[in-house]
């Protein structure tokens, strides 16, 4: 059985979004690579915003109502 690296599995829990981690050293981007860059993505169109509510998912994203406080505490937490 084949294991996917990017899962599709919108039920997954960790899946739905993860953080934007730099992938370019600090001076070039001012995070060091690694270093989560306040972005966060949707996994399942991969579209990344600051602000989950923001994000400006593709039209057949089956993540755009995902729109939940649970996030928004998470994230808005300081
Ligand atoms: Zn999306």
């Amino acid at each position: 059985m084949m294991q996917s690296q990017s899962s599709k599995d919108a039920l997954a829990p960790d899946t739905e979004y993860q953080v934007v981690r730099s992938e370019t050293p600090v001076w070039d981007d001012g995070f060091k690579i690694g270093e989560p860059t306040g972005m966060i993505q949707c996994c399942g169109c991969e579209k990344r915003a600051l602000n989950i509510d923001e994000i400006p998912h593709d039209p057949d994203c089956a993540q755009r109502w995902a729109k939940t406080d649970f996030w928004r505490d998470r994230f808005n937490a300081d």
